[in-house]
């Protein structure tokens, strides 16, 4: 028999990815599903960026890309890094591919040796880690604690830096707790890392445009800019415009790193579709109201969810500043029996349990490395969410 490749053994499938399609097999067999397991906003894309899609079709721009991004699209994601940032980034210092995911995959097999490390603040995304292991690397989790926050502790990040690091990857506004970091504690950040010159820093703002009561969103790059030159800033349009499945991610940095992430893009794509920038080029020089209507509307579900969960015994969750996660803990709930007698050990116990007996799909702490968390989405309309609540409500209350 011809056999796959060793690497595949370290790299897992995703447990949100794992749970969503749980939650589409129940359905599929009519069973009414809540489905809070997915990141994933229920926003449709802006028309603008449809209609510039549908005319860069009609137009004839269907070749092959340039295969680090269009000039159009780089332009405009210079203007977004001025705007949002006050970054300056020339063309040469960005580069677009497919989704915030294959820059990082880029990113990290265009500098990662085998045994390098990649200090990851966790709870984090899944999908770092198992990225750094594809590459050969080593993950290295410094635990943000909730009594912190979930917020990275300057003497944490010290106390994990070696000489075989890496990469310093920063997530804040994060996936999976909402915690986002103030100016001042990202500049105690910065101020380890301006101790550690051979390390690079990632920092994926995502989720930079979802926070809420008036928090301040930072990156690191534009608080430390003495640290310019080693900062890759990730930034994509999949939550911010909604349009995830459209596949566009992009990255600003020093000219020598983006050359080698180009690179790998080269190799392990044609570049990013033609069709795709041109939306991107729209949702990013288009209006940008539509992000504070989208922001206000997530605030409201947040807060729903975060006065129902408190009316639960044995939750408890912290509030976050801001993406579109809660991640509730459970360790009052910790060795209960389910109504159909289920014990729960772990978070993985109380995800399997909730799903089977409740129908109500969410992610387990333990895949985004802390337990025993769970994670809620509240990209979904306050009807799912209410009852999706109250489905969490009875569950709880009836372990016994
Ligand atoms: N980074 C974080 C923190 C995420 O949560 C996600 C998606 O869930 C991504 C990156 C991937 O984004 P994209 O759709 O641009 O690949």
């Amino acid at each position: 028999m011809p056999t796959l490749a060793d690497r595949l053994k370290n790299v897992s499938v995703s447990a949100s990815a794992a749970m969503t399609q749980r939650a589409r097999d129940l359905a599929s067999r009519d069973i009414d599903v809540v489905s809070l397991s997915s990141g994933e906003p229920d926003f449709p894309t802006p028309p603008h960026a449809i209609e510039a899609a549908h005319a860069a079709a009609l137009a004839g721009d269907t070749k092959y890309p340039p295969l680090d991004g269009t000039p159009a699209l780089k332009a405009a994601i210079a203007r977004k890094f001025k705007r949002d940032n006050n970054l300056d980034y020339e063309p040469g210092q960005i580069l677009v591919s497919g989704g915030g995911k294959q820059v990082i995959f880029n990113a990290v097999l265009a500098t990662c040796n085998p045994g390098d490390e990649v200090v990851i603040p966790s709870p984090a995304w899944i999908s770092y880690a198992d990225i750094v292991r594809f590459a050969g690397g080593v993950p290295v989790p410094v635990a943000c604690s909730h009594v912190n926050g979930f917020r990275l502790k300057a003497e944490d990040l010290e106390a994990a830096i070696t000489p075989r690091t890496k990469w310093l990857f920063l997530n804040f506004p994060n996936n999976p707790t909402g915690a986002a970091c103030s100016r001042e504690e990202m500049a105690a950040i910065a101020e380890v890392m301006l101790r550690h010159p051979d390390v690079w820093i990632m920092t994926d703002d995502m989720y930079e445009h979802l926070v809420y009561d008036d928090f301040e969103f930072c990156t690191i790059a534009e608080v430390e800019p003495r640290l310019y030159d080693r900062v890759l800033t990730v930034n994509g349009a999949s939550k911010a415009y909604a349009m995830t499945g459209w596949r566009l991610g992009f990255c600003g940095g020093p000219k020598a790193l983006i050359s080698g992430i180009s690179n790998v893009n080269g190799q392990n794509s044609g570049g990013t579709s033609t069709i795709t920038q041109a939306a991107a080029v729209a949702v990013l020089d288009g209006p940008q109201d539509l992000l504070k209507e989208r922001a206000a509307i997530y605030r409201k579900r947040r807060d729903f969810v975060l006065d129902k969960l408190a009316g639960i015994d044995g939750l408890t969750c912290h509030k976050p500043e801001g993406a579109f996660y809660l991640f509730p803990s459970i360790a009052g709930l910790i060795g209960r029996t389910s109504k159909s007698g289920h014990r729960i050990e772990t978070d993985t116990d109380f995800v399997m349990a909730l799903i089977d007996e409740q129908h109500v799909a969410t992610v387990q702490g333990a895949a985004y490395g802390m337990s025993p968390f769970f994670r809620i989405s509240y990209a979904t309309s306050m009807e799912k969410l209410a009852e999706g609540c109250d489905r969490i409500a009875q569950f709880c209350s009836d372990l016994k």
